[in-house]
């Protein structure tokens, strides 16, 4: 089957960079690409006319939000009411239970995904939180998930989330980590059995990464195994860290190294490992202020970096700076790590940072950026064949509609759907040449069930933090409104 695509503008791929092709197709044969470019003479089965549209290749998300969100309810909190967010220590010791059930999670699994497809999305690499488990993620949540993300077509590189300890607030009012090392050691047994299950199911769409949890939830018995089990299967891993002062805090009082160099030390540090948010490193003026060796230390790694700026933003930090990591070297990947998983939202906001940061409005790197969610994905998952659209490269491509007349003008496309719009825009979605997405609807799936279900099991977990809170605030005392409601 030969599938031609036609499009105002079309971002092909020549000579080892993008190049963005004006009155364009994209042709291609089953899964595979087969012609980008203008005047297509061959043959085909099949015509699509997408008009005043942008094809992409489709986006890559290297920590993509496959949860409700609670980026809405946690990003507002000062110190103190933000402990009220974590386990209290008297629910680690004696009260953990899960929030949902497991079909419940499984519906929530779908809800995320589905919010993928429709922003564009067509790679994926999940997170999710595990606050509202009794630990973290088992091996048939993510069996349950592997299916889902088959069905819609997504591109998946899935594992259960593991760790050794959590997050928690002790009785003495201290944030801390609290272990527990048969948990941890059950939930490797999960990574190892679900790495055998997807090399089993043999599904080109699905495949198996180790995904632990936060650097200093891991314990150091558990950095080891994993680097290990890395190296043996010749499989990626990705571990949270270079987050935050509290992670630094921890890491040093425990290993009296920082975060960096005990990822380095466990042997965790090369070419497999992709490093989610990465803002705390030398640089960070917090940590610093300056480099001293960290950024050499990651390029040298081939180590990826999965920036997600609009999630970085809100919680109140940035990467400092986009341009200083990209100018060492560094692999930068983008993710959304929250909701709503809009890629274009967060190059529109990481862009704009940017200039801030380097006090210059000509360092608003766009084509950086999008680098960064095509080929830097790519590049992380080592998959030369994602990313970029040339012939022999996989069909994964999405395409955003710009001609509604609040997307206002045109100069270049690509900074009218960053300045003016959003991935709302995706009205095409293509992976391995299947389309899953068509003018916002997906095959099989009703949008007003699952509107409805995501809001019902918000309003359950919005509901359990109550029960976690070392202090027993309410809901409305934790999640306070931006007005005050008035009763009924
Ligand atoms: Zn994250």
């Amino acid at each position: 089957m030969i599938t031609k695509v036609n499009a105002r503008h079309v971002l092909g791929y020549r000579n080892g960079r993008h190049v963005l092709l004006d009155d364009a197709c994209v042709v291609y044969r089953n899964a595979t690409i087969e012609f980008v470019g203008r005047d297509y003479q061959g043959a085909f089965d099949a015509e699509l006319d997408l008009g005043e549209s942008l094809i992409t290749p489709g986006l890559i998300d290297l920590d993509a939000l496959t949860d409700i969100d609670h980026l809405l309810l946690d990003s507002w909190a000062d110190p103190e009411l933000g402990k009220g967010y974590q386990w209290s220590e008297d629910y680690f010791r004696s009260r953990r239970a899960d929030v949902f059930t497991a079909g419940e999670r499984q519906q929530i699994r779908e809800y995320a995904l589905i919010q993928l497809v429709l922003h564009g999305i067509t790679t994926y690499v999940p997170i999710a939180s595990e606050v509202h488990s009794e630990w973290a993620e088992t091996f048939d949540e993510l069996a349950g998930m592997a299916e889902t993300s088959s069905r819609l077509g997504l591109r998946g590189y899935l594992g259960p989330a593991y760790r050794a300890g959590v997050n928690v607030v002790l009785q003495c009012g201290e944030r801390s980590v609290l272990f527990d090392d048969g948990q941890g050691a059950a939930g490797f047994a999960d990574a190892v059995a679900f790495l055998d299950h997807v090399r089993g199911l043999a599904d080109p769409l699905v495949e198996g990464v180790l995904l632990p949890c936060r650097i200093e939830t891991l314990g150091l018995e558990l950095l080891k195994a994993t680097a290990q089990l890395s190296a043996e299967r010749n499989v990626l891993v990705r571990l949270h860290s270079l987050q935050g002062l509290l992670e630094r805090r921890l890491i040093m009082d425990e290993h009296g190294v920082t975060p960096l160099e005990l990822i380095d030390q466990v042997g965790l540090l090369n070419g497999r490992l992709l490093i989610p948010h990465a803002t705390y490193t030398d640089r960070n003026p917090a940590v610093h202020g300056e480099d001293r060796g960290d950024l050499a230390r990651l390029a040298d790694s081939g180590a990826s970096i999965v920036h997600c700026p609009l999630t970085s933003l809100r919680y109140g930090s940035t990467l400092d700076s986009f341009a200083a990591y990209k100018a060492a070297g560094i692999n930068i990947a983008l993710g959304t790590d929250s909701f709503p998983p809009d890629l274009i939202r967060g190059i529109d906001a990481g862009v704009q940072l940017a200039k801030i940061l380097a006090g210059d409005t000509g360092a608003g790197d766009v084509a950086g950026y999008f680098d960064a969610a095509t080929l830097g994905g790519a590049r992380a998952l080592r998959r030369p064949d994602l990313g970029r659209l040339e012939p022999g490269a996989q069909a994964d491509m999405v395409a955003f509609s710009l001609d509604d007349v609040r997307d206002g003008v045109r100069d270049d496309p690509f900074r009218t759907l960053l300045l003016n719009g959003t991935a709302r825009q995706a009205v095409l979605s293509v992976v391995a040449g299947r389309t899953i997405m068509r003018d916002g609807e997906i095959d099989g799936v009703d949008l007003g069930f699952w509107r409805r279900r995501g809001q019902e099991l918000f309003d359950k977990m919005r509901s359990a933090y109550s029960l976690r809170d070392a202090s027993r605030r309410t809901s409305g005392e934790l999640f306070p409104p931006v007005y005050a409601r008035e009763e009924r």
